[in-house]
């Protein structure tokens, strides 16, 4: 390995390993890890997964893919000895911005995982040159700026694979770049993302704006663009259909390739149909096998058997509806088919929920991938059960042996072998490798519970991720924070179910309770990170009130001793590396029976933190695998939650004007302290918000939520019996392999040989 980066260097630059600069190492690495990845074997099975998703959010790729080719620590020796720091080497890549949270990193988890069991089976997405966006602050404010990422340096490889994609008025030709995963120790697969040639990021103007009617030079400039105009919305219909049109014809070609009789196509592929954005993959493939001569019936069985979906949500506003006029302007030739579909439906079930095209002439991509799928499929337990129970009953009743749940996982390798390599050297120390291969065997450690040493090391080892964290921050945000502080730690996505806003009243409290002089033992610094949709208006006043917070607090000479708040720029999968393994407390608040399952919660147990969580999405499941000693849990249940909406009795005034806590909490939003610092109409809105609405009831939990924060701060004290909870928690997490959720999703859905 030695000789061939020396070699590439001198051949490239002429020059050697201490010579070369930063940069230039990692040129060569990448030309290196591109080769090695080019000559492992694939699997080239009979059966082939495509897994198509609107979103990969892969992270940086350089030291995942030196770990999983078993180069990563040979590679950082040669570095060390000639004078270079990898971590330095790993701030050259820039991450791809291909993703928007849990479900676009989950279909990446996935591939790892896909590639280290070996099975046959590739990503499909579209290549967006400036991702989602990059996320500043000014003025206490989110701002929104084009974050390209694609450069000579990048992972791409451009295929001569291309396809011809017909819309309404115009045709567009693909082209389709491939980026390889290697699995850990074992083939690599591929990841194909497609885009257009005539692709112009010269459209884009201040921000994120650019036209979006010229879909020739912006097809795939974002994801998610803003949809919350008409114009916006037929944008998103394009990029869907342009993604599984290609996907469709690459998987058609490809079958065929492998000696596949289309009319077995199921015995060839499966298709996982990633939240509902790849919908249309169904009809676009009974269209394709109409265009070889299937009969509607026929091509309709086939489609059915081949396809399975995976639901990532009950939020009623995040399942996609298409208005039928919309489809008739970008994609007329799938609405017969679509037509046809919904026909059958009714001719079947004389029961509107169930429809595909429903009295408002909206089109329910949900319903099409269940009616039209063979397996649909939630991502925890309690997700799959309320999916079963209420939101998608009249579907269970119609088909029960569809439905089944697979708990999301993670990758182990880059959340815990990349990103906290002091921890995971300590663990094969203690309880050998095999936990590399073999998550479940992190349990061996569950024998030194009650052994000083080991309980004095891990807590010694979160604290060098804490200091670590405190120069990254330091350097990259200019923000000081405490080492010897407790860590809280709040990163996801910016969403008023995830309840950001009932930790700002958390935050709210305890500078009153520091300014009313009951100080705390030991610091808090609390920490978020979180995107919030452009179009999205609370979510962004709630990242204002988060920002004046924080420079409320950092201006008070009393109350920064005790606390900050700290708000993380652009919180992506990078900075996810560098929190989680600092984390002491993981917060996962979201209102029960909202929160699909999570993921990150997943991470921080893998990571020693100790979750603050309510009862939802895979948090039940946490709880269940640690015991009540070794997490925390508040709040109202999801039965009461569900009834509470179907009820309609939630009424967040009466708790505001009843609780004299909660009014001072509230109102503190719009004190004359806070408007000093912030803009009264974000501070007003949200204010308005919480008290006359609050639809995700962060009022309803506040005050157990601040008890039992409380308590959790207390028990932190005891130092020895929190590093037993860390403990407890690490090694109860291999359930939550990525490794154990593919396995289940190949016995139970896939097949693959
Ligand atoms: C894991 C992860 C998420 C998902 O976090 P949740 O807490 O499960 O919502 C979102 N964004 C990034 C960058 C992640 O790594």
């Amino acid at each position: 390995m030695e000789k061939i980066l020396e070699n590439i260097l001198q051949e490239k630059y002429g020059k050697n390993i201490r010579e070369a600069s930063d940069e230039q190492i990692y040129t060569a690495l990448l030309i290196l890890t591109k080769e090695k990845m080019q000559g492992i074997k694939r699997n080239e099975g009979k059966k082939k997964l495509y897994y198509i998703s609107a979103e990969f959010l892969i992270g940086k790729l350089l030291s995942n893919n030196l770990i999983n080719l078993g180069l990563f620590e040979e590679t950082k020796e040669v570095l060390e000895k000639n004078g270079h720091d990898i971590t330095e080497i790993e701030e050259i890549e820039m991450e791809p911005s291909l993703g928007n949270g849990g479900l676009g990193r989950l279909a990446a988890c996935f591939l790892d995982s896909i590639a280290t069991l070996g099975l046959n089976g590739d990503g499909v997405g579209l290549n967006y040159h400036d991702g989602l966006f990059l996320q500043t602050f000014k003025d206490n404010k989110q701002r929104e700026e084009k974050n390209p990422w694609i450069t000579d340096l990048s992972w791409l490889t451009k295929t001569g694979v291309s396809f011809s994609v017909p819309f309404k008025n115009f045709t567009l030709q693909s082209v389709m770049y491939d980026i390889d995963v290697p699995g850990y120790k074992k083939c690599c697969n591929r990841l194909h993302l497609f885009d257009i040639e005539t692709i112009d990021e010269g459209i884009i103007k201040e921000g994120i704006d650019f036209d979006k009617k010229n879909i020739e030079k912006n097809l795939t400039l974002f994801l998610y663009p803003d949809d919350s105009d008409e114009a916006g919305q037929l944008l998103r219909i394009y990029q869907q259909y342009f993604m599984v049109s290609n996907a469709a014809q690459l998987i058609l070609k490809e079958a065929e390739e492998r000696g596949c009789d289309l009319y077995h196509l199921y015995d060839y592929v499966a298709v996982q149909i990633n939240d509902t954005h790849p919908t249309m993959v169904i009809p676009e493939l009974i269209r394709l096998l109409m265009e070889k001569g299937f009969n509607m019936d026929t091509a309709i069985d086939v489609v059915r058997k081949t396809c399975a979906y995976t639901n990532h949500t009950i939020l009623a506003e995040a399942l996609e509806k298409w208005p039928v006029s919309y489809l008739e302007q970008v994609v007329p030739h799938l609405l017969p088919i679509i037509r046809e579909l919904d026909a059958r439906v009714r001719r079947d079930y004389h029961d509107e929920r169930v429809y595909i095209i429903d009295n408002m002439d909206r089109v329910h991509m949900a319903h099409i991938d269940i009616h039209f799928g063979y397996a649909v499929n939630g991502v925890a337990a309690l997700h799959t059960e309320i999916l079963k129970e209420s939101e998608l009953k009249p579907f269970y009743d119609i088909y029960p042996e569809k439905f089944n749940n697979k708990t999301n996982g993670i990758t182990f390798r880059r959340w815990l072998l990349h990103c906290n390599q002091e921890l995971s050297g300590y663990l094969e120390q203690l309880i050998g490798s095999g936990f590399k291969d073999d998550a479940q065997e992190l349990e061996k450690l569950l024998a030194y519970k009650n052994d000083k040493v080991v309980l004095e090391r891990l807590t010694e080892i979160k604290h060098h991720a804490k200091v670590h964290l405190k120069d990254y921050l330091k350097t990259t945000q200019n923000i000081e924070i405490d080492e010897n502080s407790v860590f809280d730690i709040q990163i996801k996505r910016l969403h008023e179910y995830k309840r950001q806003q009932m930790n700002a009243l958390y935050a709210i409290y305890k500078y009153k309770e520091i300014k009313k002089g009951n100080l705390p033992k030991r610091p808090i610094t609390m920490i978020f990170g979180a995107k919030a949709a452009p179009a999205y208006t609370i979510a962004k006043d709630i990242i204002h009130l988060l920002l004046c917070l924080q420079q409320l607090i950092d201006r008070d000479p009393v109350v920064s001793k005790y606390m900050k708040l700290v708000m993380v720029e652009n919180y992506n999968v990078t900075k996810a590396e560098k929190l989680i393994p600092a984390c002491d407390i993981s917060e996962q608040i979201s209102l029960a029976s909202k929160e699909a399952s999570g993921t990150g919660n997943m991470k921080f147990m893998l990571n020693g933190a100790v979750t603050l969580g309510t009862e939802d999405g895979a948090n039940v499941e946490i709880h269940e695998l640690v015991g009540d000693e070794n997490i925390y849990i508040f709040g109202k249940k999801s039965e009461e939650i569900i009834k509470l909406y179907e009820d309609g009795t939630y009424c967040s005034k009466d708790l505001y004007e009843n609780d004299p806590l909660i009014q001072e909490l509230v109102d503190f939003i719009i004190s004359k302290e806070l408007l000093l610092i912030g803009d009264p109409i974000n501070l007003g809105r949200l204010y308005k918000e919480i008290v006359s609405k609050d639809w995700f009831m962060a009022l309803l939990d506040v005050k157990e939520y601040i008890e039992k924060k409380e308590a959790v701060l207390s028990d932190y004290e005891d130092r020895t019996v929190w590093a037993q909870k860390a403990l407890v928690n690490i090694a109860k997490a291999g359930y939550f392999s990525a490794d154990r959720t593919i396995a289940e999703y190949n016995s139970d859905i896939w097949k693959l040989s």
